[in-house]
């Protein structure tokens, strides 16, 4: 949920399919300026930034679901899914793109963290559900996400970064190269996640859509201070939650917000939470992780996949002989402290297919009375 800004430099300006470069920069002897001007002008016209259709957004974000899912794995579990998506789709009725078709779909890791990519595919983990201990923390965290969509974070950055550009001729479906390079992109600033103007608007509006569909609106923030709790001791950015006076800041304003609204949602559902999620949530020292350069999604920028390990296996030449769990666990902690992120490099499950769930008016009428959520 937290991107930071040198990501976007890093990234690849790409300009494809036109050929020779322009004829810019200083003049050219022999060529009068005005002609140079002319000709820098064409081609400007020649190239248009990325408008991507809303159909076009849709297969984009299923193009960056594959990557998060070949990543991470999908937790096989019909149940987990669906009910995941009963609270997903009561606050997409109160977002503002009430009709684009969401996925939720929940990733095999322990790592703590939530990707949303364009188009309506929305990823949480196994290990952020085992974190959360009401539906409300749920519904604050999916509606933070849901935002990052209808809001088009993700696009709006790849045109305001001018990360692809092309040709006014051209489709950017019908080139599979073109499109295979723009769902690379993508998929790296999704699994980087947003700067913090981003995440503050996010939180301001994924407040207000969980408050509408009825939950009381402190979920959210509950949810990111167990968490910050949690990682109290790693001193990098822990996947989709920042460093900590940024964690703090997020907070007291999320306190601020739903003060100054005077939100009246008060729908928790602990219990209900509870008889549909059993995981249970590790200590950031026991969670299996990859190498930071097997992480990364694209296959451009990947270093080829190591072995998954635990993490600080790597380190234990380092321990005397006879050292304990206990030393075991501080060199663990300083490769943390080194800025390894364990959110990002958890270790992912074997299987890739999504699991389909298909929720009738019916159902989602009654889920939602159950829980005495607004209509
Ligand atoms: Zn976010």
């Amino acid at each position: 949920m937290s991107r930071p800004t040198t990501l976007l430099v890093a990234v690849a300006v790409l300009a494809v399919g036109l050929g020779a470069p322009a004829a810019a920069g200083p003049q050219i002897p022999g060529i009068p300026k005005s002609k140079q001007l002319t000709d820098l002008v064409k081609r400007a016209d020649q190239l248009r930034d990325l408008v991507i259709t809303e159909e076009e957004e849709i297969k984009l974000g299923a193009g960056v679901s594959d990557r998060v899912r070949e990543r991470y794995g999908v937790v096989q579990d019909a149940a987990v899914h669906r009910y995941v998506t009963l609270v997903g789709t009561l606050l997409v009725k109160k977002s503002t793109r009430p009709n684009l078709p969401f996925r939720f779909i929940v990733l095999d890791t322990d790592g703590v963290n939530a990707f949303a990519a364009p188009g309506g595919y929305i990823h949480i983990t196994r290990g952020a559900l085992g974190l959360m201990s009401s539906e409300a923390e749920l519904a604050g965290v999916l509606a933070h996400e849901i935002s990052h969509v209808t809001e088009k974070h993700t696009i709006g950055a790849i045109q305001k970064n001018k990360m692809i550009q092309i040709g006014a001729e051209e489709s950017i479906t019908k080139n599979p190269e073109l499109w295979g390079r723009l769902v690379d992109v993508t998929s790296d600033l999704v699994m980087a996640g947003f700067g913090r103007g981003e995440e503050m608007e996010s939180d301001r509006d994924g407040l207000a859509m969980a408050e509408a569909a009825g939950y009381a609106p402190a979920g959210l923030g509950e949810f990111l201070k167990r968490l910050s709790d949690r990682n109290q001791n790693s001193s990098g950015k822990q996947g989709l939650f920042a460093s900590h006076p940024e964690m703090k800041e997020r907070l007291a304003t999320l306190d601020k917000q739903i003060k100054a609204r005077t939100y009246a949602s008060t729908a928790v559902l602990a219990e209900r939470y509870r008889a549909n999620i059993s995981y249970t949530a590790k200590p950031v020292t026991e969670i299996a992780t990859v190498e930071a350069g097997s992480a990364g999604l694209a296959g451009s920028t990947a270093k080829p996949a190591e072995e998954p390990k635990k993490k600080g296996f790597g380190l234990s030449t380092l321990i005397k002989p006879g050292g304990s769990e206990k030393k075991s666990a501080e060199v663990t902690g300083s490769a943390a402290s080194r800025g390894v992120d364990t959110e990002r490099n958890a270790k992912g499950g074997p299987v890739k297919t999504m699991v389909a769930v298909k929720v009738s008016a019916a159902e989602l009428e009654a889920f939602r009375k159950e829980g005495n959520l607004k209509a």
